[in-house]
């Protein structure tokens, strides 16, 4: 069975992503790993391993159809949708409108003419990469919300399932930031969630919105400092462990960490033995002694 982790935070611009990457790339030491990333909305992964994304897999919701000989213009569909993805003028026959539309099939369910089927339409896209870095293997997958799409969750769903099926010993997932409900979605089975903040108040306020989020989920949490020395540590050991997580690591403000995100060639591989890089080590070490 799949060991699942989780690197997650409450706020976008903590590094999560790069330190995701890192992770990675250490745990792919010891053991054999997929990389999710479902950060659908802005998947960043392949950019930080400066690998092109391959295996490209549509992902579809429903969509209704109408077929226009059959419809009385009654205007039922139109009434029952509650996206507004249907609209009816009096009398007249009704149009989609795709964008807005869920695929909750409320308005087939409703049609007495029958006159609606069932079409679908693609929303985003799942990719599986496969990876050779630095003699580390990974198979990196990844969801991808299309531009200007608004249904976030079934590219999440998708690119977790596509993940799993992949079968390997261990994964570990890259969420988006914040505590919606598609972070909920990738977290999902995870055994542990590391909580990267920054130590400033709004990083504060983040991380207690996601150690909240992950006590509800009954994950483990620990948390990673990112940028540490910039500000008060001390409250975020305290946050972290009203809510019994552990601060497990810090990653203090680094220039030789920004030439690596600026060069496209992450830390643990540009620079292997630099303390940075032994933090991840170290990390990678610890998580698959406890997961
Ligand atoms: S499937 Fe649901 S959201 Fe889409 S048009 Fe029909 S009722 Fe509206
Ligand atoms: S519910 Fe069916 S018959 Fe009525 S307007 Fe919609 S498509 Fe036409």
């Amino acid at each position: 069975m799949t060991r699942k982790v989780s690197v997650t935070g409450g706020k976008g611009g903590t590094g999560k992503s790069t330190i995701a990457v890192n992770l990675a790339l250490e745990l792919a030491c010891l053991e054999e790993l997929v990389l999710a990333d479902l950060d659908v909305e802005a998947p960043n992964d392949h950019i930080i391993l400066g690998v092109k994304l391959e295996g490209e897999e549509p992902v579809t919701i429903m969509l209704p159809v109408i077929e226009y000989e059959k419809c009385s213009a009654c205007g039922s569909c139109a009434k029952v949708c509650d996206t507004g993805a249907i609209i009816a003028p009096k009398g007249r026959l009704p149009m989609v409108l795709p964008r807005l539309c869920s695929g909750c099939r409320a308005c087939m369910l409703v049609c007495p003419n029958n006159a609606i089927r069932e079409g679908r339409r693609v929303i985003g896209f799942t990719y599986e990469t496969p990876i050779s870095l630095g003699g580390r293997r990974i198979t990196l997958v990844t969801g991808m919300l299309r531009e200007g799409e608004e249904h976030v969750s079934p590219v999440v769903v998708a690119g977790r399932r596509r993940a799993e099926s992949v079968g390997a010993r261990f994964m570990l997932v890259d969420t988006a930031a914040g505590t919606g409900n598609t972070v909920s979605i990738a977290l999902e089975g995870s055994k542990l969630a590391i909580a990267v903040t920054e130590p400033t108040p709004l990083g504060e306020h983040d991380l207690k919105l996601i150690l909240e989020l992950l006590g509800e989920m009954s994950i483990e949490a620990w948390v990673v400092v990112n940028r540490a020395g910039i500000g008060s540590e001390e409250r975020v050991r305290k946050l972290a462990s009203q809510y019994g997580a552990r601060v497990v690591a810090r990653i203090p403000y680094s220039r030789r960490l920004l030439e690596s995100y600026v060069s496209g060639v992450p830390i643990v591989l540009m620079r292997p033995e630099d303390p940075i890089s032994l933090v991840f080590r170290k990390l990678a070490k610890e998580i698959v002694e406890v997961v």
